[in-house]
């Protein structure tokens, strides 16, 4: 009987257990997708996101056709479809990479349950961390809430195991089984057509993965470590969308790093190091999902529960728009709605500005960017958000307040980013808008928010 691999956020053929695991049961492979609405548990998909996930399947498929197979697309709840298949096709066993969000780590407890009962085999594998939450323990065995630890622990457990190659031939499975089209999905708007910028940006699928990885090993990563924080150099990896859909294995990534470090010169191997450091903190933030499953709407501090967030709609709409007057946080909104992208500095200081200029609750910041990063990943868009906020483990002192024009002195000093993405202020600036709140005056009110729940404590 054949054996089924459910792909989900692991969208690639090399390096992917699971696939792996139904090749060595050497039956023919159903190979699958479903599209479970609620993939990221409570939180909906973003629109950046779907459109992602439409041209990274369609790859998926193509790769797959090369080799004797196909996807099939399923939408719906995933238990009544996958007891579908199984039950028309004899399935013998079915396989699947982890995901760690508290709904999948539910929907796919009850799967490998009702499964399992009906005799079908079932095996999960790590195919998107490079350890595990449960694997990376404190001495006395709990979880670690603070990254440094975290990562000295997970590295001294050894290097992961090294990556499989993607297989060059597929027995696919010739039955006939109901499936749905991409096209029927409709994840991608024709009316509006917004994605031109991430249309021009981006090419998703493990080939895109593998050619943006290859570029970064050969220029970047050199000189990540001092670079890494110069929006108008992007010098970044920019494989965090690839990473959140699994389109590059990070054990891969790993290997590769530190392989070409070792053929590199002195200082230079630091910059593999510093790269691999921030693949450490998706870890991190994985691990903080695992062990604290509320994190993605309730503080990880309680504390913070008591603070006197504004319901400032006009703020937040010129904050989503770009539209502040802070060219900094401007550029960084305008980025994020064309390109689905936002460099990480700049990420900090437009989420510390609604948050502590304005503020206005984490939890919209955080749907805002779910919505249209193309790298929306829960665990590390709630942590993060967390983080600015000073409200998540191991989080930014809130006190330390963002003064957004200091900011891009210092980190886009010839403002060659902010001219980029705000061109009318390379025009003179005379339509652009006045600062919608005074630096002095928000920074006094943001701190004396904080002495206020900080005497709640
Ligand atoms: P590189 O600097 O090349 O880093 C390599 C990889 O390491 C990234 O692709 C990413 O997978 C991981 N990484 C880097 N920085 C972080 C970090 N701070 N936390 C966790 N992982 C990291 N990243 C997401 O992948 N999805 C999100 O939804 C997301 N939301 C964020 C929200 C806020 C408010 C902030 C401040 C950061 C957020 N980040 C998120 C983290 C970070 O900004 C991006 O991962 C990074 O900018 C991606 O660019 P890159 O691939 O060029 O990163």
């Amino acid at each position: 009987s054949p054996s089924l691999i459910w792909f989900r956020k692991d969208l690639r053929l090399t390096d992917n257990p699971a696939l792996q695991a139904a090749l060595n049961s050497k039956s023919p492979v159903i190979c699958l997708f479903i599209l479970d609405d609620r993939i990221d548990g409570s939180l909906p998909m973003g629109g950046a996101s779907a459109w992602w996930l439409h041209h990274s399947l369609a790859a998926l498929d193509t790769a797959l056709r090369d080799r004797g197979g196909k996807l099939i697309l399923r939408r719906g709840a995933a238990l009544p479809i996958l007891e579908d298949i199984c039950r028309r096709a004899d399935v013998g066993a079915v396989y699947w990479n982890r995901c760690y969000d508290p709904a999948a780590i539910d929907r796919d407890t009850a799967i490998k349950k009702a499964l399992s009962e009906a005799g079908v085999v079932v095996e999960s594998f790590n195919g998107s961390l490079l350890r595990e939450p449960w694997e990376v323990k404190t001495k006395t065995g709990g979880a670690y809430s603070v990254f440094t630890p975290f990562w000295k622990a997970s590295c001294a457990l050894g290097e992961p195991d090294r990556p499989t190659p993607a297989p060059e031939t597929l027995p696919g499975y010739s039955g006939d089984l109901d499936a749905e089209t991409l096209e029927s999905w409709s994840l991608v708007p024709t009316r509006p057509d917004w994605a031109g910028g991430l249309r021009e940006t981006w090419q998703p699928g493990e080939n895109g993965a593998r050619a943006r990885f290859d570029a970064f090993l050969d220029k970047d990563i050199a000189g990540y470590g001092e670079r890494r924080n110069r929006p108008d150099w992007d010098r970044t990896s920019r494989l965090s969308p690839h990473l959140a859909f699994g389109e590059l294995s990070v054990r891969e990534i790993w290997h590769a790093a530190l392989g070409h470090a070792r053929f590199v010169l002195d200082g230079e191997e630091s910059g593999a190091w510093s790269f691999l450091r921030e693949v450490g903190w998706r870890d991190f933030n994985h691990n903080l999902l695992f062990h604290n499953p509320d994190m993605p709407t309730v503080n990880f501090h309680r504390k913070f529960d008591a603070f006197p967030w504004r319901e400032d709609e006009d703020g937040f709409q010129a904050w989503c728009r770009g539209r502040t007057g802070y060219p900094l946080v401007d550029a960084g909104m305008r980025e994020l709605w064309h390109t689905g992208f936002m460099h990480n500095r700049v990420r900090m200081v437009a989420a510390s500005f609604l948050i502590k200029h304005l503020l206005v609750d984490w939890r919209r910041g955080e749907a805002w960017f779910r919505d249209t990063l193309v790298d929306a990943d829960l665990a590390n868009n709630v942590c993060n958000w967390q983080w600015v906020a000073g409200c998540g483990a191991d989080a930014a002192p809130y006190f330390r307040i963002f003064n957004p024009t200091g900011q891009a002195e210092k980190f886009d000093p010839d403002q060659a980013y902010i001219r980029r993405w705000v061109p009318e202020l390379a025009h003179g600036g005379e339509d652009y808008p006045a600062p919608i709140v005074d630096h002095r005056m928000a920074r006094q009110r943001a701190l004396d928010a904080y002495a206020d729940i900080k005497g709640a404590v």
